[in-house]
């Protein structure tokens, strides 16, 4: 199957989501956008939120464009204030929060000893202090409601580290250890937290690599293919439209290059 025709076939329309509303961060593009594009089809009002507004209104117009609910928000996630403003202007305008998707994420690669504390603080704040941010923001809603299921985005690297990405792999292991602790801390709020650790995405993070570091990423694939965006978008669908008795886990996304 084509990726082209994957992908229509997993957008056809359907209800499960109706009448929620979804938060995706980073999601003008990427595996954003797609994870943003699945939970709109499936009938959830999809809350693009991205650095710049006009970024955030192109995502959401392309969902809208196929016929499904969305809407664009400023929020950049490393500043509490873009962030608290984006989740009380989400609450004045739908009056909830159900599912809330913690995308946004950074690369600043380089060998451990020439990484600069400036390149370390940046990835850390921007894929891990984030999600204390922006969960923080919005899990006070989600605990008045007794209802919510939130999805951090990790890596295969966040468990398995990797050359030339201390930062990235701390970061993202730290998302996945900040995961089971929500999970242990709401539970009782009926929220689940659960993580998805995508391998190898054919996204922009991942088309600035070099072609012989591609080549040697393809070596290890089983499945013979790098993932799609849409991949990973079906994980998370899952964690957000079902799995309610599954939390504190992380589904791995990989075409199994870390069995
Ligand atoms: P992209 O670089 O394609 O997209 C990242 C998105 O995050 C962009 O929309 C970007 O906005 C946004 N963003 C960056 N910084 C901020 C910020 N401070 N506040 C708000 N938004 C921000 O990356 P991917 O789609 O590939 O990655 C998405 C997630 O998946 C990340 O967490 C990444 O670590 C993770 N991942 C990706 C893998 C891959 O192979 N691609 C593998 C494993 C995990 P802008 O366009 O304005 O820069």
């Amino acid at each position: 199957m084509s990726t082209q025709t994957m992908e229509e076939t997993k957008l056809v329309k359907s209800e499960l989501l109706k009448d929620q509303v979804a938060i995706v961060t980073g999601s003008g593009r990427g595996i954003g956008l797609a994870i943003a594009k699945r939970l709109a089809a499936a009938g959830a009002t999809a809350v693009i939120t991205d650095l710049t507004q006009e970024s955030a209104d192109a995502g959401a117009k392309e969902i809208t464009d196929l016929g499904f609910k969305a809407h664009g928000a400023v929020c950049n996630v490393t500043d509490v204030a873009s962030v608290e403003k984006m989740a009380e202007e989400i609450m004045a305008k739908f009056g909830k929060i159900n599912i809330l998707v913690n995308n946004a994420g950074i690369t600043k690669d380089t060998l451990f000893m020439r990484m600069k504390l400036e390149d370390w603080s940046a990835v850390i704040e921007t894929n891990l202090t984030s999600i204390f941010k922006v969960t923080q923001a919005v899990i006070k809603h989600m605990s008045k409601a007794n209802y919510g299921r939130i999805v951090n985005i990790a890596s295969v690297i966040g468990m398995h580290g990797n050359m030339g990405q201390a930062n990235y792999a701390a970061s993202k292991a730290g998302a996945i250890a900040l995961s089971k602790t929500i999970a242990k801390e709401y539970a009782s709020r009926n929220i689940t937290c659960n993580a998805v650790a995508p391998g190898f995405i054919d996204t922009a993070m991942t088309q600035k690599l070099k072609p012989e570091v591609k080549d040697q990423y393809m070596k290890f694939i089983p499945l013979g293919r790098f993932g799609q965006p849409e991949d990973v978008a079906e994980a998370v669908f899952f964690f957000a439209s079902g799995g309610s008795y599954v939390t504190g886990q992380t589904i791995v996304v990989d075409g199994g290059m870390f069995m």
